[in-house]
């Protein structure tokens, strides 16, 4: 598999054979080039960029293994068991293997008989596996989830630093450090410890386009996350996260109850339950994991489709790296977020009130600001994220919700002196709820019995209503003008003084005011629904039909089903309809072993929907899935010849449609080009006898009655005699 000079051509022919795709994606083709003549490299680029490939390809074209760091032994699994299905020589070097596996896969290495292999940290710096990697052909190291190596990022791990030995014992040996999270101070320790320094660097945007960002303000969260999920994903797999693990057993049972495929995952379960909701994750199509942020590492999933969020992410950071759960596979994905006063007071209230240092507190301070910020923002979201991260993004996106339905923004000073005046004359220390009341002019029974009904501040805003008011309030505690203290209490800050004195403005959202923001932007919802979903309304069932043989396949061999195919293939295929081998090697994500594994039955699936033939799956399990034939001939295993030992078929109508199935086996032609549904119903109609018959029929001209004429003639004599 090896070639002295391995040339671009020959990465780009491997790319094409074996994953069955036509080209690189941005920086794949130079790290490629680079590795695989040998150079180290730092590749920074987000969740489903396609880091893989960049240490694979190498692999491949070198002499020796590609020796590949992972973190997480649950994800080597599912990473070998796809190599496998390309055709790939892969194992894993892990806790997992019994000691007789272990052996194996060493005989396997010394032998030169593997083209990658996969092995944890801890493993990998065992003085016996050092001394082994010596006495193999070692093609490349690559480091994945490098920012691992970092006690300054958040997924710190000890034996990471370790990996400093590979500079040393292997300095020939081509070095590649790959992650999807790594701010300055990480990258510096990357390239410290693993020795790359001088290495290029290939920085990808990290953009997610296929990532629909939206926030909104809570109104009652259960049911807008359900209305959510009933109108833009049902039966799509998505992560709920929530702050508490009552409201993930909460909020998991509620949707189960109103029909939502849903289980809870927190880090207070049993493990067994917690691995039974992480497997079923990982191998059903549709489930929903309602979790703590315990749930996420070794996610690899490529298919969630969504992420919610119920509760306030930490930071940026975190929210980047939840939602970025959601589209590794590249298709539109949504990630969703509700949030509302009591969130941010409650969030503002926890960092005021921890005993952290002061430093640490600044710093979170900070990363809470600029979530908050990004929250409240009436621009563009995906401008924000990426400024955050230090990009400049060229926006509007276009996309996100602020950018289909801009808030209208205001000048709200007045009402910010208001409620700022509000908290100062009640001595800054009651909650949202008080304070809204003396605005609003209402004498409870704590508003008197506290004397706040005699102040000049009762009552000032009583011509907005207490929505109102709670927008207002929540804006100024998240843009730091109050300040959240023990038991909810709110107190202006030094931010708010300029304000008071009427030296700044302060323009806020307006989306607030308005009640139903739901109704206004239900038209682009459904419209969006409609853009988003994978494939058009009349290629929905073919899809569902290759979901569901995948479903099948996949439990056959013990994979998950995007080991099989992933959904940009399915997509792929139920766009393109190919009816013949040669043109399903054409779609994206066909390499040679896929198309000789799969080849026959994808095609069947596809001729026998051209053909118009579906029936519903008996499978209870399912949902209702209506699925093709052709599906139900797979389960039989009954090969395709099976149709041709049908006796003869009973109408006209039947002979034509099964003469077009015939005829798209034999010319690879898709059934409708052969011929259309509406000339097979005339044809019926008319039962032709003679080639002259045929001209009258609409859409049979010379050629296609020089092509079919004769066969469609047979085939009605077949009947009629
Ligand atoms: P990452 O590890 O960066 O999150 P992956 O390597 O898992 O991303 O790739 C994400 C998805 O994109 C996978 O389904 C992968 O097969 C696909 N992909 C990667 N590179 C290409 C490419 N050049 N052409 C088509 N699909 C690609
Ligand atoms: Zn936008």
């Amino acid at each position: 598999m090896s070639a002295a000079v391995p040339t671009p051509n020959a990465a780009l022919t491997l790319l094409k054979t074996v994953w069955g795709y036509d080209a690189f994606r941005g920086v794949q083709a130079d790290i490629v080039h680079t590795v695989t003549q040998g150079g180290n490299a730092m590749v920074l680029m987000p969740t489903g960029g396609g880091k893989s490939l960049c240490y694979q390809v190498p692999s491949l074209l070198r002499d020796g293994v590609g020796i590949v760091v992972s973190p997480l032994i649950a994800l080597m699994k599912d990473q070998v068991d796809t190599l496998r299905g390309l055709g790939v020589r892969a194992a894993a070097l892990n806790s997992t293997l019994s000691p007789e596996g272990v052996r194996e896969v060493e005989a396997a290495l010394l032998a030169g008989t593997l083209d990658l292999l996969y092995v944890a940290p801890e493993r990998l710096l065992l003085p016996r596996t050092l001394e082994l990697l010596e006495r193999a052909p070692v093609a490349l190291f690559a480091v994945d989830e490098a920012h691992c190596v970092s006690q300054w990022g958040h997924d710190f791990r000890p034996e990471y630093q370790g990996l400093g030995v590979l500079p040393e014992r292997f300095p020939q040996v081509p070095r590649l450090a790959l992650t999807a999270t790594a701010d300055d101070r990480t990258r510096a320790d990357i390239l410290n410890v693993l020795g790359l320094r001088g290495a290029p660097q290939f920085i990808s945007s990290f953009d997610r386009p296929n990532i629909q960002y939206r926030v909104a303000t809570k109104e009652g969260p259960k049911t807008q996350l359900l209305d959510f999920i009933r109108s833009e994903h049902p039966g799509d797999a998505g992560i709920v996260y929530c702050l508490s693990r009552k409201s993930v057993e909460d909020t998991a049972r509620w949707l189960q109850a109103q029909g939502v495929d849903a289980v809870a995952y927190h880090a207070g379960l049993p493990p067994r339950e917690r691995t039974l909701a992480q497997d079923r994750f990982l191998n059903e199509e549709g489930l929903v994991v309602v979790a703590t942020v315990a749930f996420g590492m070794g996610i690899d999933k490529p298919n969630v489709r969504f992420v919610a969020h119920l509760d306030l992410p930490k930071s940026m950071e975190g929210y980047y790296q939840e939602t970025g759960r959601a589209g590794r596979d590249g298709l539109p994905s949504t990630a969703w977020m509700v949030y509302g006063l009591a969130d941010v007071v409650n969030v503002r209230r926890m960092l005021a009130s921890s005993d952290a240092p002061e430093e640490v507190k600044r710093v979170e301070a900070a990363k809470l600001d600029a979530l908050l910020t990004y929250c409240e923002t009436a621009s563009c979201r995906r401008e924000v994220l990426l400024e955050y991260f230090g990009e400049a993004y060229q926006g509007p996106c276009g996309h996100c919700d602020t950018c289909i339905n801009p808030p209208q923004v205001r000048d709200m000073t007045r009402e910010a002196q208001m409620a700022l005046s509000a908290a100062i004359r009640t001595g800054n220390r009651y909650g949202a709820a008080h304070l809204t009341d003396v605005l609003l002019g209402r004498a409870t029974e704590k508003v008197v019995a506290m004397n706040h009904h005699t102040l000049p501040t009762f009552g000032v805003g009583a011509t907005h209503d207490e929505k109102t008011w709670r927008g207002v309030l929540r804006q100024l505690v998240s843009l730091g003008y109050l300040a959240a203290a023990e038991h909810h209490g709110l107190s202006a800050t030094g931010k708010a003084r300029a304000l008071l004195k009427g030296e700044t403005t302060l323009a806020l959202r307006e989306d607030t005011l308005s009640a139903r923001p739901g109704k206004r932007d239900r038209g682009d919802r459904t419209r969006d629904r409609a853009s988003r979903a994978p494939v058009s309304a009349d290629d929905q069932p073919l899809f569902e039909t290759l979901r569901q043989w995948r479903l099948t396949r996949a439990r056959a061999q013990g994979v998950p089903p995007y080991v099989i195919f992933t959904d940009a293939t399915l997509k792929a295929i139920t766009e393109f309809k190919p009816t013949s081998h040669a043109t399903l090697g054409t779609v994206s994500g066909i390499g040679q072993r896929k198309l000789s594994d799969y080849g026959d039955e994808v095609v069947q699936i596809v001729r026998d929907a051209l053909s118009g033939k579906t029936v519903t799956l008996p499978d209870p399990q399912e949902r209702g899935v209506r699925a093709n034939s052709a599906v139900l001939g797979v389960l039989n295993r009954r090969g395709p010849d099976a149709l041709d030992e049908t006796p003869a078929p009973a109408s006209v109508a039947d002979a034509l449609r099964d003469l077009r199935r015939t005829l798209t086996r034999e010319t690879g032609l898709s059934a409708y080009v052969i011929y259309t549904n509406a000339a097979l119903e005339a044809l019926a109609e008319r039962q032709p006898r003679s080639l002259d018959d045929l001209r009258d029929i609409p859409g049979f001209g010379p050629k296609r009655i020089e092509a079919y004429g004769e066969r469609i003639l047979a085939a009605v004599d077949r009947v009629l005699a």
